[in-house]
Order: C-alpha cells, then sequence, then structure tokens
C-alpha cells in the first residue's frame, strides 16, 4: 500500500512511530449474536510525520462507521462529570459568559458538560454525530444537532445565528480525519473576540507514560503541543494559553482565538509547554522512532505476569471496557485464557464481548460473586476511583493490577 499524506501538511508518511500489528475497530463491542460473525480487523501502524512531526494513524474506517452506534457516554463516569463542572465554573468568570453569550460544545456526546452552562442560564448548542447519544443530551432539555464538524457545518451554524463567543471540543480533535477542514470551521464559527478551547491526550504522556493502549482506529492523531499549534496558526489562529489537565492519563487544554485579536496575550504557560517539548526532543525525529521498543518491553511484562498467575491457578478479571483495553488486549494476545471476563458500569456494554478477544462484559456485581485473585484494571487514568470504589476485593485478598506504564501489582 502506498504511504498515506500526512493530515496535518500534506507530506509523504514515511516514518512508523509503533505498529501495533491488526487489531478490530475499539468500539466495536460484540453482541452474543454477533460472536460467530467474521469481524474486520484494520492495521493499528502509527506514522510520525518527517516534517511537522505530527504522529498520526492512517484512516481505514469512515467516521460513519464509527460513530453511528457509539457506545461511549459520558455520564458514566463519575470523575468525568466533575471534570466538566470544574472546568464550566473557571471557564464561565474568565470569560465573563453570561446570557448573551453563546457557547457551542463539538461532539457534546449526553450533555455532560453543556449541562452546567444550562444550570447557569448560558444559551448553548451541542454538536454531536452520535445519534443515540445525542438523543440522550436532548432529553436533558439540551439543544444537540446530530452533525460532524466541519467548514461546511459552521457555516450552517453561522447563518443559524450561532456565532460563538466560546467553542469547545474535548476528546475530538484527535478523532478528526481532515484536521485542516475542521480548524478552518472554527475559526469561521468564532466571533472576532471569541476562545476555543480543546482538550486531547498529550503525546508527552502518550510517550512517557508507555500509553501506547490510547492508539486506537478512531483516534487518528497525537498531538505535541508543538505539532497542534502548526494547525492552527495555518488557519489564522493562534494559541494564547494552555493547562495540563490530568485526564485521559495526562491532557492539553489548548486556547486559542484569532491571531489578529489584540485581546489575548501569550501567556506563560503556552511559551514555557513549548520551550519544554523542545527541550525534551519533541522537535527531533529520532525521539519518535525510539518509541516502538518501550511498547514492546510493556507487552512483554504484561505476558509475563498473566502467565505466571495462571501457572499459579490465580483467576484474573477486568474491570472496565474502555477502547484502550481493545487495543492492549488485542495486541498483547490475552483472550479468555488468561482474563475470564470484565465488568463495566454502562449497561450499553454489558452482555456483550469485548472485540476481537471476545471477553465478556458483566456488570460490577460480578467481581463479589466470583472473588477473583486479580482485577486488572483497564481504565488505567481511572485506578484511585477504580481502587477506592472496589477496595471490597481485599477481604478476600483480591489484589489490583494496572497494566501501563509497566504492570505492577497493588496489594
Ligand atoms: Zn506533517
Amino acid at each position: 500500500m502506498a504511504p498515506s499524506l500526512c493530515r496535518s501538511c500534506g507530506t509523504k508518511l514515511e516514518h512508523t512511530f509503533v505498529d501495533l500489528g491488526m487489531s478490530p475497530l475499539a468500539n466495536s463491542y460484540v453482541k452474543p449474536e454477533q460472536l460467530n460473525r467474521m469481524e474486520p480487523f484494520y492495521p493499528l501502524h502509527v506514522y510520525v510525520c518527517g516534517e511537522c512531526l505530527l504522529v498520526q494513524l492512517e484512516q481505514f474506517s469512515s467516521p460513519a462507521d464509527i460513530f453511528s452506534d457509539y457506545a461511549y457516554f459520558s455520564s458514566f463516569s463519575d470523575s468525568w462529570l466533575a471534570h466538566a463542572k470544574a472546568y464550566v465554573d473557571m471557564i464561565t468568570p474568565r470569560f465573563s459568559l453570561d446570557r448573551n453569550s453563546k457557547v457551542v460544545e463539538i461532539a457534546s456526546n449526553d450533555g455532560y458538560l453543556l449541562q452546567n452552562f444550562v444550570a447557569r442560564g448560558i444559551p448553548v448548542l451541542g454538536v454531536e454525530p452520535a445519534a443515540n447519544v445525542a438523543e440522550v443530551a436532548k432529553g436533558k432539555g439540551i439543544p444537540t444537532k446530530v452533525l460532524f464538524f466541519g467548514e461546511k457545518t459552521a457555516r450552517d451554524l453561522v447563518e443559524d445565528g450561532w456565532s460563538a463567543d466560546l467553542i469547545i471540543g474535548n476528546n475530538v480533535l484527535a478523532h478528526v480525519p481532515d484536521l485542516n477542514d475542521f480548524v478552518k470551521g472554527l475559526k469561521l464559527l468564532l466571533k472576532p473576540t471569541g476562545v476555543v478551547t480543546m482538550e486531547f491526550p498529550h503525546l508527552l504522556q502518550l510517550m512517557e507514560q508507555n500509553q501506547f493502549d490510547t492508539i486506537y482506529h478512531e483516534h487518528f492523531s497525537y498531538f505535541s503541543f508543538l505539532a497542534v499549534e502548526q494547525v492552527f496558526v495555518r488557519h489564522g489562529m493562534k494559541l494564547f494559553d494552555v493547562e495540563e489537565v490530568p485526564t485521559h492519563g495526562g491532557s492539553l487544554r489548548i486556547y486559542a482565538a484569532h491571531a489578529e485579536d489584540s485581546s489575548k496575550q501569550i501567556e506563560d504557560r503556552a511559551r514555557d509547554l513549548k520551550s519544554r517539548e523542545q527541550t525534551n526532543g519533541y522537535g527531533l525525529l529520532d525521539h519518535y522512532l525510539s518509541f516502538g521498543s518501550k511498547v514492546e518491553t510493556a507487552k512483554r511484562m504484561l505476558l509475563s505476569f498473566l502467565i505466571s498467575a495462571k501457572h499459579e491457578g490465580k483467576r484474573v478479571v477486568g474491570y472496565g471496557a474502555p477502547a484502550k483495553g481493545n487495543t492492549l488486549l488485542n495486541y498483547c494476545g490475552v483472550r479468555t485464557d488468561f482474563v475470564d471476563y470484565t465488568v463495566d458500569r454502562s449497561p450499553h456494554k454489558q452482555g456483550h464481548f469485548l472485540p476481537g478477544v471476545h471477553i465478556p462484559i458483566y456488570a460490577p456485581d460480578q467481581i463479589c460473586h466470583t472473588r477473583p485473585d486479580y482485577v486488572l484494571i483497564l481504565p488505567w487514568n481511572l485506578r484511585e476511583e477504580v481502587i477506592q470504589h472496589m477496595s471490597y476485593i481485599r477481604e478476600w485478598g483480591g489484589q489490583f493490577v494496572v497494566p501501563i506504564p509497566e504492570v505492577k501489582v497493588y496489594p
């Protein structure tokens, strides 16, 4: 297959960042009646652009396939709800948002965030491509349009009077196949002194914490501040501030404004992060080419742990059914031969099976009934929340295991 072109700058992609082999789509949970059917597997081969150093996957399936029956409902995570509320408490006074403002959230999910603006009487509009998730938001009284965002959607929204004072996008930028079209849309939709905030996992954390399991087909781009800034600058915007937030193992929240908006000065936080990335090698191709061998080491360590546990007759189960777990288990070839089942709080996942490896997903109380020796926490970013919630497994000597950055047992 001929190499693709960089999603940001159009350069031919020639350098491998990491190759995780063939894997099913991470959110394609399998229903019991589908267990005997074929499942499509696609390469999880990540490249780094030799020119702008954007780390990226080629697009193998259309977003319509990925999002038509998306199983992720934001409101099932307490910590994510708390994060969204804290954001609204911070951003509302900082940019003086009130009843005359307009807030648009892209990939607004089930209204987990916008509901906090609604409670303050601030007009909101959600843009959410997954119809089943958007229905839940509408049921909560949050105006939501079922659309993908890009230049065309932005033009339509402007015509409808939705030029925005604040545009929010949490965990969407990385999922955008046509990055330039998306950012062009942000530029169009933003009022002259408006602000865009976008959150996405920080590539620096992915590499330093070895979070290779956050690589999946739905996640097209993996951003450093240096690489994302180039995209916004190309479309007449500037990144004037940035925060490092703990979600998804370490994310960036970037603040963008029109390049010509003199009311926004570049803050120290943006300058400092840029120089930190440069100091740590994120401006050099060689730094990216060293990542693959770290990933292989983590795979061998997880398998060694599981093999020893099974030799000792221990029972291992999973906690959570996040997309990242599907990358990890498929890459490592871990099936019910190692992990009996997993559990998830979302009723939309219970009764299904993990894609590829076909590990069944139950409700969390299954763990009380079967009293396993080890609980492998797949959403390691929530490990403290999980360990606290499930401390009762210690009653029968159960232990928690976290697989990333490398396998670790919490007695
Ligand atoms: Zn590039």
